[in-house]
């Protein structure tokens, strides 16, 4: 064995898993805290522009979720799915409700306010201009995982409504019980993809591994031993670039060929899923240069999303 491999193999050494939660629901100020972090990441950062302009939208975003918590006609009780509806409840609950649309004209009156660049403005502009049926069609582009449907300027602010509706949606279910699923790769609550995940550090968590869904925000318990793309408990590959602080790595799975960026939170707590994801392309692009697929999902990467 390698002194890569033995490295893996140490860190794959985890705590026993009982006991522990195995789903995390998002906080409501998840928005809040990702803007702060990706207004940091943006100082030192050769793509600032972009990720300053996502702090403004994350700062939208809260705002409008404290709308919709503040405002939505559904009790936690009407939320929640019936009998036989046991997996991913998120998916059971009806299409066609517009709370989404809410969310979406709170953020471009907010992003208007902003100091951002003319083509952003027309696209809200013609965003706002659309009626709910245009806006429905590009909601359904990301709930069907094909944001290549949507321009690359309207992306951001339609990504950013679902997203904020998702949590709400994923707040009502407060109480609920969670057990495993049978496809560990999928959030528990909304069956979309990760986006990466998380080491958690300290307490009873400490050293263990949750997925962190790319769009409720929601995170879920998986062993380290498995891919969280096909499930294979056989080899795997760390990455990292040269000289990092190696507070963010990449594994790979030489089953299916794909990776996942890991964050190791007891090197830096403030790291956020999605923002630290944007923020690192650059390892990304060594991953592609060695081969490998990204198994994670995140709907502000502007070239495709997955
Ligand atoms: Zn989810
Ligand atoms: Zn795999």
């Amino acid at each position: 064995m390698s002194d890569v491999e033995r490295m893996i193999e140490q860190e794959k050494m985890e705590p026993p898993a009982t006991g522990i939660p195995l789903l995390h629901l998002p906080s409501k100020n998840i928005f809040k805290k990702r803007g702060e972090r990706f207004s940091s990441l943006a100082r030192k950062h050769p793509d600032s522009g972009y990720l300053g302009f996502l702090a403004l939208l994350s700062e939208a975003q809260h705002k409008a979720l404290g709308h919709l918590t503040s405002s939505t006609g559904k009790s936690a009780e009407e939320g929640k799915p019936g009998k036989g509806e046991e997996k991913s409840p998120l998916t059971c609950l009806a299409s066609g409700d517009y709370l989404w649309i809410n969310a979406l004209h709170i953020i471009l009156e907010e992003m208007k306010k902003a100091d951002i660049p003319a083509p952003a403005r027309n696209t809200i502009a013609m965003l706002m201009r659309m009626n709910e049926n245009e806006l429905e069609v590009k909601r359904e582009a990301i709930l069907d995982w094909e944001p290549d449907r949507l321009s690359p300027a309207e992306l951001p602010f339609i990504a950013a409504s679902v997203q904020v509706y998702q949590v709400n949606s994923a707040l009502l279910f407060e109480n609920r019980p969670f057990g495993r699923e049978v496809n560990e790769g999928t959030c528990p609550v909304c069956a979309s993809p990760p986006v990466c995940s998380v080491i958690r550090a300290g307490s009873v968590e400490n050293r263990l591994r949750y997925l962190c869904c790319s769009l409720c925000g929601s995170e879920w318990h998986m062993v380290r031993i498995k891919c969280a793309s096909c499930g294979s408990t056989g080899k795997t590959g760390l990455y990292s670039h040269e000289g990092s602080d190696g507070a963010i790595k990449a594994e790979s799975c030489h089953n299916c060929n794909s990776y996942l960026k890991i964050l190791y939170l007891e090197k830096d707590p403030d790291m956020d899923p999605v923002a630290d994801d944007l923020a690192t392309l650059s390892l990304d692009i060594m991953m592609d240069e060695e081969g490998l697929l990204h198994g994670g999902a995140n709907l502000f990467l502007l070239n495709g999303g997955t």
